[in-house]
């Protein structure tokens, strides 16, 4: 069904971004990685997510590893490794704070191993079977950093250049399968500036009610990313469009198709600040941090009379329905009502000039979320931009947040 094609520097000039594919913008250590496994005779690539965006001229968010060694054998080859998963054994190698995962040629089961009682996926397979399983045709290059290839088994390179977001096989069948496909097709098309192919389009809002029993842990990781990804704006408009968004958050939708309510304004606003702030310090933003964004306008929705003060339990209250319908664990949604219940108080006492009174409070991590908080929903805007500016350099040394002074 698909043409295996490969790609080499020879093809840069019909591809001029082939150009840009060279080894020096490849981890080092994972480059380390691939030649060891060379060494030890296993066949060994980049794939994923990196070479997507190394082939876009951006800075990949992490380099995945695929190999035809098995996880023990790769285990055995880094002494600095461990074996994940117990569903889906993966390696991950570590280097200081850095880990490269790699993972073993797979294959999809077959319609007997599909009904083992024992739900797993360790069925290990060849490169070509391995691309198969992959979600999108953008996502399953391989690069070979020896050969300097592109190794293309189902048209990823034409997407590529197209704009195009195409599923691997039947849209529908894939997005049975796992319903966080879904998800993740949205927020490559926003981030990217993607065009999802028709039948994905087709496919998501006949098909996205199955996200409702999907493992709600996967659908919080997806979330965040989609928080982390510079596009969430533009993603949440499109999960509002193709139906999902009252799926997985139904609260979160309620307020975003509340055109006249004032908390919808908040919550696109908050969102576009998020997005506008510079990627390395998005980056840096805990869970929490990136939650209060979509938490503060739920806080605040419904109200019958202004807030004189904002406590963290009248918080959890508004919250509990949002954090129960996401499983959230009840130390990220405490911490997420202390950050809000906090920004009162940090435009409070500033008017005040009281901040020197709680020195206590002011060491603790939630008192520094809250401020990572109150960067975003500041940024670039000039009637309250001096708030941070107060706080940060009142700050203690080593609790200084992860934002730069401005
Ligand atoms: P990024 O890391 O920038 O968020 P990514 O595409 O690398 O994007 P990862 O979660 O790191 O995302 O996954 C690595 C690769 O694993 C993907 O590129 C894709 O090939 C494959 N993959 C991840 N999730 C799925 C899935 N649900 N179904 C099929 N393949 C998947
Ligand atoms: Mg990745």
């Amino acid at each position: 069904m698909y043409m295996k094609r490969i790609y080499s520097y020879s093809d840069a000039k019909k591809f001029p971004w082939l150009q840009r594919m060279s080894a020096e913008f490849l981890d080092r250590d994972a480059v380390k990685i691939v030649r060891r496994l060379r060494q030890c005779r296993h066949a060994a690539y980049f794939v994923g997510g990196c070479i997507r965006d190394l082939l876009l001229g951006r800075r990949p968010k992490d380099f995945d590893i695929v190999t035809a060694a098995r996880p023990q054998e790769i285990r055995r080859i880094f002494r600095n490794s461990r074996i994940i998963g117990r569903r889906f054994l993966l390696v991950h190698v570590v280097f200081g704070e850095k880990i490269v995962e790699v993972a073993t040629f797979r294959r999809a089961p077959s319609h007997e191993e599909k009904n083992l009682p024992v739900k797993q996926d360790n069925f290990f397979g060849t490169d070509e079977e391995d691309v198969l399983r992959r979600d999108f045709t953008i996502n399953a290059l391989f690069y070979d950093p020896y050969e300097e290839q592109i190794i293309d088994y189902v048209g990823g390179i034409e997407d590529l250049r197209a704009g195009k977001i195409r599923i691997i096989g039947d849209a529908a069948v894939r997005f049975q399968e796992d319903p966080i496909r879904i998800l993740r097709a949205l927020k490559l098309s926003a981030q990217l500036g993607f065009t999802m192919v028709p039948e994905v389009k087709e496919a998501i809002p006949q098909n996205c009610a199955r996200l409702a029993q999907a493992s709600s842990e996967r659908i919080v990781l997806e979330v965040i990313k989609i928080l982390q990804s510079g596009a969430a704006f533009a993603c949440l408009q499109q999960m509002a469009e193709y139906q999902v968004l009252p799926v997985i958050m139904p609260h979160v939708a309620r307020i975003w198709n509340d055109a006249s309510n004032p908390c919808q304004q908040l919550l696109c606003r908050c969102l576009q600040q998020l997005d506008k702030i510079p990627a390395q310090t998005r980056s840096q933003l805990n869970d929490a941090t990136l939650f209060a964004v979509l938490c503060l306008p739920l806080v605040f929705y419904n109200l019958q009379k202004p807030l004189q003060t904002l406590e963290e339990n009248f918080c959890l209250k508004q919250l509990a329905e949002f954090a129960e319908s996401l499983h959230l664990c009840n130390g990220l949604i405490v911490t997420i009502s202390r950050i809000i219940s906090l920004q009162l108080y940090l435009e409070r006492a500033m008017r005040n000039g009281n901040c020197g009174s709680r020195p206590k409070l002011m060491r603790k991590n939630y008192f520094r979320q809250a401020l990572d908080f109150l960067y975003l929903r500041t940024y670039q805007d000039t009637a309250t931009e001096g708030i941070y500016q107060f706080w940060h350099e009142r700050l203690p040394k080593q609790g200084r947040t992860a934002m730069k002074s401005r």
